[in-house]
């Protein structure tokens, strides 16, 4: 089935009888060549492009609970590539280009808005910071601008620029930054991988994995033991708990992030934009709804909702940075576990355990990875090397210190990245 405006009209005139199921629901096989634990945006997208680069299509992705229900769902949809470090930076700029031909190569409207992202500045020494960062970004090839104060009020007339503890000063425009609609990008490529005959496989949590002399086997799981010659676990803010079922302890702690949005309104805001010293964001969806969020509840965590003190802060610094949104109804709140790591940066690796492999540690910052993950650790599972995009994200860099790749220069501490 393909997409078309010519096929949305007929349907439209039809009574739209003619659309199938996006993806197949197959019972799982007894083996797969390849098994992809998590059905998250990284899971998925990894299997559409072992299938659609690499021809391995005896794949299967195991989902414990519904095809993106977990982060990728429950994100706030930004996509950008203003990564300072090399390592992160060309990984992120390759992501970008992926987003940037995604809808024509999965024939689905992921609804990518490159609308802009402002990341605000609020004093001599950030404003140098935000210069060296663009500076960084234009180096490998992305986009960068540095604009003043009037520059920034030119673009979002109704912040308060004069706020006594942070005057807004300027701000760093990524003008190819922007959003997605988040569930979409999971459904896309969860429709690119089914058609291409990866089984995608819900309801299936998976139990123990199965290692015999160093070498993975296979996996338990909640609708019985498969076998595989490769596992990956890709299971975001629940990687430490599945790698433990393999013997593994991972460097990752589990925070939760929240995020809010508020009734739908009149298009008010067109950019994504930062408030780094408040801790707080925000974007307006296409629906019309300001969705917001600012830092992490601060204690390790599993559950999918957050704490008050965290609601309340995230608030005020909503109405010291755009005071005009205190007229705004909040609509609901929610939250998701992050797979946070000692420095910040993720993880996509083989593991010393042959045939297991890792794609985890995207903090708060993996949405827009999504592309870039998936073609990534395809490509690992396909060749056994790493992509040239992701040779960074070593995982003995936390065993031996070489490479760390700290952005906030906060040191090893997890939740502070
Ligand atoms: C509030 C919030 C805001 C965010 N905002 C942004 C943003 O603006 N931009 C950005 O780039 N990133 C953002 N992120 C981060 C981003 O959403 C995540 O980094 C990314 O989605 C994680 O990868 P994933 O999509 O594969 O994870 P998930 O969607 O969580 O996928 C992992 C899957 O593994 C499954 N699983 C777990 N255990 C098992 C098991 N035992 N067996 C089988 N399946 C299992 C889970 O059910 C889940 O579906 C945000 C996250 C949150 C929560």
């Amino acid at each position: 089935m393909r997409f078309s405006g010519l096929r949305v009209l007929k349907e439209g005139l039809t009574g739209n009888r003619g659309w199938g199921p996006h993806w197949r629901d197959p019972a799982p096989k007894p083996a797969y060549d390849i098994v992809i634990i998590g059905g998250g945006g990284h899971g998925l997208a990894t299997a559409f492009y072992l299938a659609k680069e690499h021809g391995l299509r005896n794949v299967a992705v195991l989902e414990k609970g519904y095809l993106g229900g977990g982060n990728v769902g429950r994100n706030t949809t930004i996509v950008r590539a203003n990564y300072f470090l090399p390592g992160n930076s060309e990984f992120y700029s390759h992501s970008l280009k992926l987003w940037e031909g995604l809808e024509q190569e999965l024939n689905y409207n992921v609804m990518h808005s490159q609308r802009g992202l402002i990341n605000l500045f609020h004093s001599d020494g950030q404003r140098d910071a935000a210069a060296r960062r663009g500076n960084a970004m234009i180096n490998q090839g992305d986009d960068a601008e540095l604009l003043d104060r009037e520059g920034v009020r030119r673009l979002l007339p109704y912040l308060d620029y004069d706020q006594g503890r942070f005057p807004i000063y300027g701000g760093l425009y990524h003008r190819r930054g922007g959003t997605a609609r988040h569930d979409a990008v999971a459904w896309g490529f969860a429709r690119g991988a089914s058609d291409r005959g990866v089984d995608l496989i819900q309801n299936c949590e998976v139990t123990g994995i199965d290692v015999e002399g160093g070498q993975v086997t296979g996996v338990q799981t909640s609708r019985g033991a498969i076998r595989a010659r490769k596992v990956a676990i890709v299971t975001a803010g629940r990687s430490g708990q599945v790698a433990a079922m393999a013997g593994m302890r991972l460097p990752i702690e589990s925070h939760i992030l929240q995020a809010f949005v508020t009734e739908g309104l009149k298009p008010v805001l067109d950019n994504v934009v930062t408030f780094g010293m408040g801790h707080f964001y925000i974007s307006q969806s296409d629906k019309g709804g300001l969705v917001f969020g600012g830092d992490l509840d601060m204690y390790p965590s599993y559950a999918q909702r957050g704490n008050l003190p965290t609601a309340e802060h995230v608030m005020e610094a909503g109405m010291a940075l755009m005071p005009m949104i205190g007229k705004a109804r909040v609509l609901r709140s929610w939250g998701g576990i992050m797979d946070m790591t000692p420095d910040g940066s993720p993880i996509i690796d083989r593991t010393d355990i042959g045939g297991l492999y890792l794609d985890c540690g995207w903090c708060y910052g993996g949405f827009k990875a999504v592309p870039g993950s998936g073609y990534a650790l395809a490509h690992l599972l396909a060749t056994d090397r790493p992509h040239d995009s992701a040779t960074g994200f070593r995982l003995d860099r936390f065993r031996d210190g070489v490479g760390l790749m700290d952005e906030e220069g906060t040191g090893a501490q997890h939740n502070l990245h």
